[in-house]
């Protein structure tokens, strides 16, 4: 059914969005043409087989096989192959029952006992307890560099430096790394580089197209974008999918088909949502930025983020996920503010139709670099909601500072 999968038709994003994994094989109805739009949800642990000369013929490596549930289903299939077209210069993506599991296997696919890894400062916090609490013990030595440093990072290679890891724009504070320049001194010394590309998506920023090795997914945000799905991948190269494939099998680590199949009908709308999260976040960032009672406003688009330039030459466009500081203002004003939006839910989490604030402290989450500002920061996750309703709850909590 997908014309998307043969070689050379390179379609824009938004049409490939609607198109990428729908394999004839498995949308196609047994025994009858044509098929179904969408794949079923298979739910499967064990697979039968007529005999055991055919059981034995089954047992492959290969990936899609009918083998064992935990090997996938056509579910499963159709939602990491489309990932997968979603990255040229990926071959592969593995799924994980969230976001968080998917950073941890793919850090546990290219790392042992010796190696170091350079990691953001700003990195999502679960990431870095998994570097203090389970990479440290076993040997492997995590080492924080500034999101700015860009070119920089060669300074900090050493012998044993294995991985580079980067997200961008950074959590909580939204620094936009530069990617080509930490990809080309990563690759001199053949270290491998991945990236947390949540918030950007394949849509907004092509990781594996700016040369990084490993792309990750907390496709619990934007690709489900429902706030209904906890789901993880891990998309990587051809010289590093063995390794991830065989670590994420190794852990055992598989989702749900009904969460699969969430996830892919997610996909399918994911180009207009991300259009919609992008326009309204910035009328309400551009909003912020006019209004005295607000400090920075730290939006990868806007000129008052770190990193802009980085942005405005490497992104495809911006999601609605961004950081404001109340200037001058107490804890307790930013309290008094988030408690008196009523369009705005309080929660961990973003990506969904749904509009969230929250309050954040980056200070308890860094090393290598000082967040310094002593006014408060709220995170706003902007939904699918009319902006200027959205903006007359904003206007109306801010005069409860
Ligand atoms: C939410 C998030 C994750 C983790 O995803 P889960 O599915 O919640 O485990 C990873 N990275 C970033 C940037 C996130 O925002």
């Amino acid at each position: 059914m997908s014309k998307a999968d043969d070689d050379g038709d390179a379609v824009a994003p938004a049409t490939q969005v609607t198109q990428a994994g729908r394999r004839a094989e498995w949308t196609g109805i047994p025994g009858q043409p044509g098929g179904v739009v969408n794949p079923p949800v298979w739910r499967a642990s064990t697979i039968l087989y007529d005999n055991v000369a055919h059981l034995r013929a089954a047992r492959s490596n290969s990936h899609e096989r009918w083998y064992y549930g935990r090997r996938g289903t056509p579910t499963h299939w159709a939602l990491a192959d489309a990932l997968t077209e979603m990255e040229p210069g990926a071959v592969g993506t593995m799924l994980f029952p969230s976001g968080v599991a998917a950073i941890s296997c793919a850090l546990m696919a290219v790392l042992k006992p010796g190696d170091q890894l350079l990691m953001v400062d700003s990195v999502y916090d679960p990431t870095r307890a998994f570097c203090d609490k389970v990479l440290k013990p076993m040997g492997i030595e995590t080492v924080y560099y500034d999101p700015l440093i860009g070119a920089g990072i060669a300074t900090l290679m050493t012998e044993r430096t294995r991985a580079v890891f980067m997200e961008s724009p950074g959590s909580l504070t939204f620094e936009v790394q530069d990617v080509p320049a930490i990809v080309a001194a990563a690759k001199a010394r053949d270290v491998v580089t991945l990236i947390d590309n949540t918030w950007a998506t394949p849509l907004f920023f092509s990781a594996h197209g700016h040369g990084v090795d490993i792309s990750i997914l907390a496709c619990t945000k934007y690709v489900t974008g429902h706030s209904d799905v906890m789901l993880g991948s891990v998309s990587a190269n051809g010289a590093l999918w063995p390794r991830i494939e065989q670590m994420g099998r190794l852990f055992g680590q598989i989702c749900g088909a009904d969460d699969a199949w969430l996830a892919l009908r997610g996909l399918r709308t994911l180009g207009v949502r991300l259009k919609q999260h992008q326009d309204s976040a910035l009328t309400v960032a551009r909003w912020l930025a006019e209004r005295p009672e607000v400090g920075t406003v730290l939006h990868p688009a806007l000129p008052s983020c770190p990193g802009h330039a980085q942005w405005v030459r490497d992104f495809k466009g911006s999601s609605g996920l961004f950081s404001f500081t109340l200037a001058g203002a107490e804890d307790a004003a930013r309290v008094r503010f988030i408690d008196a939006l009523r369009h705005f839910g309080i929660g961990y989490s973003w990506g969904g139709f749904e509009s969230l604030a929250l309050p954040v402290d980056p200070q308890y989450c860094r090393s290598a670099t000082i967040w310094n500002t002593p006014d408060p920061l709220i995170r706003l996750h902007i939904g699918l909601e009319d902006p200027n309703d959205l903006i007359a709850d904003l206007e109306l909590a801010l005069h409860q500072i």
